[in-house]
């Protein structure tokens, strides 16, 4: 499998061919076997799988809708029912009635879809098994629940709160424990909620991104020597973990690591009137340094509703950035932060080739890849993002 690690640097062509030269990776529970349909596929030259894909959505237009998030490649885009960020994806999906929704996005996106899908009867589908995402799965539900037990034996009342960004067992483990799910949206009011509700001398285990959590309890009033990174390789600091009330899981997103302090000077010095705006998954000193912050949403609409003329230097995922920028070519200027691709390769992972697949598989009424939140999980985990919806 391809990762962040080994392609940061490459540009997008590079990328993609990186990507195609690895296999679709499917699941066993179908009970027809797809590799030699995968093999025609891969003789198909790219207009032809775009052209028998619009064919087959066409076809299958009652029983399927095509969910595409804001990293997807165009060409996936241009199938995609909904577009969206992950939570409105979500929102989105729990309100669908066909039988089928191919999730053009990440493993733990197409969990929650199933998670908040009306009585179960619909199925989700993943078109590649490898999309996952590299920040979801540095947090095991195995460690955080190891992490829980340590800082209880210090007697510390704690609050889980995870991002919606995490599998499904880690969002069962925090509805366990009375926590929340969030989003990069309103993770701020989660948080207040949580202290509201168990007070403010107990404190916060946020997770998995820890930039998230430390930029957003930051803007709170929260000062960094209140929050305590942790590792689950290194040993606890009781000391520090008692006069925190903040605890940040040590994970991050590769994409948005890629931005930097430097990037926001060259910007400064070159285009001082070009505004710098920022996913808050970037470095504190990143968001600090930038002027504005927010979750893709927030992104897609401060960009579309400023006046024509208007520049912005984004950091966020590059598919986005491009898109935005082709979308207001001529009236407003829009580049990406980064001089190199921030590229989420797992997200590249949905090439049209799969979509492809994920559809001939429905059309033969024996889904490729359906993602299937077990009933144990399903429970603690809704029960978490719940809580969250009920936030109001
Ligand atoms: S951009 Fe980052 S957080 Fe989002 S899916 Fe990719 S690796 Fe995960």
């Amino acid at each position: 499998m391809v990762n962040f690690k080994d392609i940061f640097g490459m540009n997008a062509d590079q990328v993609n061919q990186s990507i195609d030269d690895s296999e679709i990776k499917l699941d066993d529970t179908s009970t027809l076997n797809y590799s030699d349909v995968l093999k025609e596929i891969n003789l198909l030259d790219a207009d032809e799988v775009m052209k028998q894909i619009k064919d087959l959505k066409s076809e299958l237009k009652d029983q399927v809708t095509i969910l595409g998030h804001h990293y997807q490649q165009d060409d996936i885009i241009s199938f995609a029912d909904i577009t969206g960020d992950s939570l409105i994806l979500s929102q989105e999906a729990s309100k669908i009635k066909k039988p089928y929704t191919i999730f053009c996005g990440v493993h733990f996106m197409a969990e929650t879809a199933d998670l908040l899908s009306q009585g179960r009867t619909q199925r989700v589908i993943l078109p590649d098994l490898s999309a996952g995402c590299s920040m979801a799965d540095m947090a095991s539900a195995e460690d955080v629940e190891d992490a829980i037990a340590k800082i209880n034996k210090i007697n510390q009342k704690i609050i889980p709160i995870t991002y919606v960004n995490s599998s499904a067992a880690i969002k069962a483990l925090v509805g366990r424990y009375d926590g929340y799910v969030c989003t990069s949206s309103n993770a701020e009011k989660i948080i207040k909620e949580a202290f509201r509700v168990a007070g403010n001398d107990s404190k916060i285990f946020f997770l998995p991104d820890q930039h998230l959590g430390r930029n957003t309890c930051y803007k709170m009033g929260i000062p960094l020597e209140e929050m305590y990174l942790y590792s689950p390789d290194l040993e606890v600091n009781e000391i520090e973990i008692k006069r925190s009330r903040i605890i940040l899981w040590n994970g991050y997103c590769f994409v948005h690591q890629g931005f930097s302090v430097q990037q926001i000077e060259a910007i400064r010095k070159t285009s001082p009137e070009t505004k710098v705006i920022v996913h808050p998954e970037c470095p504190f000193d990143v968001v600090m340094n930038s002027d504005l912050v927010g979750s893709t949403a927030y992104i897609v609409k401060v960009i579309s509703e400023a006046a024509e003329g208007s520049k912005f230097a984004v950091g966020t995922e590059i598919n986005l950035v491009n898109r935005l920028a082709q979308k207001f070519k001529g009236k407003k200027e829009i580049k990406s932060l980064s001089p190199y691709q921030c590229i989420c390769s797992t997200m590249y992972r949905i090439k049209p080739k799969a979509l492809l697949l994920a559809l001939i598989s429905i059309k033969n009424n024996n889904p490729i890849n359906v993602i299937r939140v077990e009933e144990k999980i399903r429970e603690d985990a809704l029960k978490a993002i719940n809580k969250m919806l009920s936030i109001k």
